[in-house]
């Protein structure tokens, strides 16, 4: 006579996922960790026997994003930890909250995955690999975040990032390519580099070299730039590779020729946070050099569809009219493709907020919608100056038939375009079929200050 096993139910984790795309980075690995040990995913609270909130601790407004977010769990499942940047401020948490099961800061994923199993502890006899190839991924499968650091050793006055995270730890460059690899195997079309400060990656470990596919590669930008530019997917084709958190040190010129020669897709993320030399010192900005706007110039002639993109803030403590004036005039020189603007909000525990001479409000209001009005302008020109060229775009949604003539529309993003922060390319009459991911090539027909629009390009 046989008995009956009996396999338990496994015990399910419900996760919210704030912040940037580093904490997702981070909620990806957490729940990746406990796939393999037999976890299930929950989609609602109600379902879950724990819930995680990864949370976002960066300005004042996240943190109370962050709190929201926490007493949302409370409320509808009240088994509740906490991890991500704001679990370093566990007596904040703890007082709001007494009763969340456990705080854990940002990338203490042993932490969190002990406290999920003191929680809700493992079902014993998970024999089957639960985890898919590629790990569990957030992101749409055709995008995945590729994060090569921790930490930075930067001490911007702003940021409080060293003080949550420390300082700049890179991964080993033969475990961010085999990651990249599997991801890339498992349907990832575009790889997005990510980190604190991606140019100085390997700084920390004097590049060490490792052996890969029986090749030293350094732990250095430039060489993981090229091998990532050598990835296939299964159907042989490159995928895109974007650089994101880029400082202008001298070597970040010799990727751009790797852009040149198709390895990298030519884009690169570089936050200046602003031009003039004075509001630069103040915030204590890396490879902080009068020479930037040159060497803008020289990347363009090497690879002529590069997109820059970047983030400013105005209205940072000191500024006078004339250092955004000059940041308005350096930004007419240097054309920037994409602009992000931020009025200066100071962040608890931020050297900035003991700087003199804060600016009012109103001035900070007024400048915010100049840097906008000049951005968006640059940004429209540029675009309109691609109505009638053909454009590589990667497919992210296919719509449903239209029930008047049965066309579909599609969304897409060109190189110039990285998913969420940049603009879209619109397509109209794609075939039914045509799956996300794909890439195609597109006429564009119209643009406006952010999107492009166009269609399928004939005999494509
Ligand atoms: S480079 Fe500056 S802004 Fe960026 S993480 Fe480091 S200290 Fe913060």
């Amino acid at each position: 006579m046989t008995t009956p096993i009996t396999i338990p139910a496994p015990p399910k984790v419900g996760m919210v996922s704030l912040g940037c795309p580093k904490a997702l980075v981070d909620s990806e690995r957490i729940l990746t960790k406990l796939r393999a040990e037999g976890y299930q995913m929950s989609a609602d609270y109600a379902g879950a026997d724990v819930v995680l909130v990864n949370t976002c601790g960066f300005l004042d407004s996240a943190k109370e994003e962050s709190l929201e977010a926490i007493g949302e769990a409370m409320a509808e499942n009240g088994r509740v930890i906490v991890t991500g940047c704001m679990g370093n401020e566990a007596d904040v948490i703890r007082a709001r909250f007494p009763d969340v099961l456990a705080v854990t800061g940002a990338h203490q994923y042993e932490d969190v995955v002990q406290a999920v199993h003191d929680a809700a502890p493992p079902a014993r006899g998970a024999f089957i690999d639960l985890v898919p190839e590629g790990g569990i991924k957030l992101t749409p499968r055709h995008y995945s975040y590729l994060k090569i650091s921790e930490g930075c050793n930067h001490r911007c006055s702003f940021c409080i990032i060293p003080s949550l995270r420390g300082d700049l730890v890179s991964r080993r460059i033969d475990a961010v390519l085999r990651e990249a690899e599997k991801l890339v195997a498992a349907g990832t079309r575009e790889l997005l580099v990510i980190s604190q400060d991606t140019s100085a990656y390997g700084v920390d470990t004097r590049h060490e070299p490792r052996d890969w596919k029986g090749r030293p590669v350094r732990a250095h930008m430039t060489d993981l730039a090229r091998e990532l530019g050598g990835l296939r997917t299964p159907e042989g084709k490159a995928p895109w590779v974007r650089l994101h958190y880029v400082y202008p040190y001298p070597h970040v010129d010799h990727v751009i020729p790797l852009m040149a020669e198709g390895l990298l897709t030519p884009y690169l993320d570089i936050p200046f946070q602003h031009a003039a030399p004075a509001v630069l010192k103040r915030m204590k900005r890396p490879a902080n050099e009068a020479k930037v706007l040159d060497r803008i110039k020289a990347w363009r002639t090497i690879a002529p569809d590069i997109t820059i993109r970047s983030s400013f803030v105005v209205g940072f403590p000191g500024e006078t009219e004339a250092d955004f004036q000059y940041l308005l005039d350096w930004l007419d020189e240097a054309q920037l493709d994409r602009v992000g603007g931020f009025r200066f909000e100071p962040v608890e525990g931020a050297a900035a907020n003991d700087l003199s001479d804060p600016v009012p409000e109103e001035v900070k209001e007024e400048r915010y919608q100049r840097l906008m009005e000049k951005t968006a302008a640059i940004s429209a020109a540029k675009l309109a100056a691609k109505v009638g060229r053909t454009l590589p775009v990667i497919i992210d949604e296919v719509g449903e038939p239209d029930e008047e003539d049965g066309s579909v529309g599609a969304t897409g993003r060109s190189q110039a375009d990285a998913p969420e922060i940049d603009g879209h390319v619109y397509l109209r009459d794609v075939p039914e079929g045509l799956a996300p991911g794909s890439f195609v090539d597109v006429l564009v027909e119209d643009a406006d200050e952010h999107d492009l629009y166009g269609v399928i390009a004939p005999g494509a």
